[in-house]
């Protein structure tokens, strides 16, 4: 007898962030989605879903866009994949010089491309590192990150990241990070001068429960680090290609970071392709005579794969052919207007929002967070499923971050599903038989 794709996936699979125990309980009956179009997902069944969270904060067009489908197969029908190193190929190239054209401030020249956002930051890291070893300060090996930080999971990533539950236990594993909460207190911070470089999520932490930063935060930040000559990161990879409402979310803050780490949406969430952007400075400081001398050290097998070079590519045109960033600024006023209605709900406490990016707290009737143990939010989500909207929490926070390309009307189903979803597992005699 063949297994259903369930069957198969309990016998043979291990899912990230996943207690395998639970996944594997004969009464977790798991999502299968198979196909997609648009901003909506479909199971084996024919159930459709709003991708409340872009498919894990990764999509930007929507699902199947044919002209994402056309370009991958027209750069499958040249070459899948090519080394790079020692080669280069067109699509690379091309995408590299639209990136530092698009990249607003006109200060970051080169792109070295990788996987995922993790190895993006991995890359920025190594940078930050050898840059300051082969340019007469080997004293600056430290980093600055901030607390409640996510900037990946590889072992690099989660040295800068600040949330306990996924960073403390590997603490013995990890190099040392100097963790500051706000710009008042990095002000107090007094050993700049052993600092190479310094991190943040631009305007919002996502996975910090999409917690926003003070307006003008980010240009403070800039500053400070002109001031101490610290390496600004800005780690752009869920606020990048339109999340918060403008391209890059350092442009509302007219920011110019010395290195940006891009991934989840650069290739509008079709394939795995990840970039960091850096500084003419810091790309200067790895010249020298020979491969031996001081070139970066870091690359990985799959290096500005020429598929996911060519869906991004796509999805940039897309952003001029659909002006999806035009049509974004009236959906950003409807969310905002869709969150106000849900204010008075009792079991609603603080809403954060960033452009298209929502964060709904769910608390009990008199304010008070709810116990972690009892996963109210992981309960209102699998609720809201029965109604047409998939996303996942944060603990008790609700995420809203669908496709740059969903409607109105679909936004509108999506936040009725979210108020749906709480009254069934928070009011459930109130509801109408
Ligand atoms: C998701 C995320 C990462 C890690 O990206 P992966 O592609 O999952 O490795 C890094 N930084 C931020 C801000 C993220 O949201």
């Amino acid at each position: 007898m063949k297994l259903t794709p369930a069957e198969q996936d309990k016998a043979s699979l291990w899912h990230p962030f996943t207690q395998m125990a639970d996944w594997c309980d004969p009464g977790h009956e798991p999502l299968v989605l198979q196909s997609g179009k648009g901003a909506m997902l479909r199971d084996i069944h024919g159930n459709e879903y709003l991708d409340g969270n872009s498919s894990i904060w990764t999509n930007i067009h929507g699902h199947a866009h044919p002209a994402i489908n056309a370009a991958i197969e027209a750069q499958l029908r040249e070459v899948a994949h090519v080394s790079f190193l020692g080669f280069t190929h067109p699509t690379a190239a091309a995408l590299a010089e639209r990136l530092i054209e698009l990249y607003p401030g006109n200060h970051l020249k080169k792109v070295f491309f990788s996987d995922n956002g993790s190895t993006a930051m991995e890359a920025a890291i190594k940078m930050a590192v050898q840059y300051r070893q082969q340019n007469g300060e080997p004293e600056r090996t430290g980093f600055l990150a901030f607390e409640n930080a996510y900037h990946g999971d590889t072992m690099g990533a989660t040295s800068l990241g600040g949330m306990r539950l996924f960073h403390q236990r590997f603490a013995t594993h990890q190099f040392p990070v100097t963790q500051v909460s706000t710009m008042q207190d990095l002000e107090k911070f007094s050993a700049a001068e052993q600092i190479t470089a310094i991190v943040i999520e631009p305007l919002i932490q996502g996975v910090n429960r999409m917690h926003i930063w003070p307006k003008g935060m980010l240009a403070e930040l800039r500053a400070w680090c002109d001031r101490h000559d610290v390496f600004l990161i800005a780690d752009e990879v869920m606020t990048g290609f339109g999340r918060t409402g403008t391209l890059f979310a350092c442009e509302q803050e007219n920011v110019t970071p010395d290195l940006v780490t891009l991934a989840k949406g650069l290739t509008g969430g079709y394939l795995p392709l990840a970039a960091t952007l850096t500084s003419q400075r810091i790309y200067d400081g790895f010249l020298g005579a020979g491969d031996m001398e001081r070139p970066l050290y870091y690359g990985h097998s799959y290096t500005a794969n020429a598929l996911g070079c060519a869906a991004a590519l796509a999805s940039l045109d897309l952003f001029e052919s659909e002006r999806t960033l035009e049509n974004l600024a009236a959906k950003i006023t409807r969310m905002r207007e869709l969150l106000a209605g849900l204010q008075t709900h009792p079991h609603i406490g603080a809403i954060r929002q960033c452009g298209f990016i929502a964060g709904i707290d769910l608390v009990a009737a008199d304010g008070s967070p709810f116990d972690p143990a009892a996963r109210i939010g992981k309960q209102v989500c699998d609720a809201a499923r029965k109604h047409g909207l998939l996303t996942r929490p944060i603990l008790d926070t609700l995420v809203l971050m669908p496709p740059l390309c969903t409607t109105e009307t679909q936004l509108e189903s999506a936040v009725e599903a979210v108020r749906k979803g709480i009254d069934q597992v928070l009011r459930p005699c109130q509801l109408p038989a």
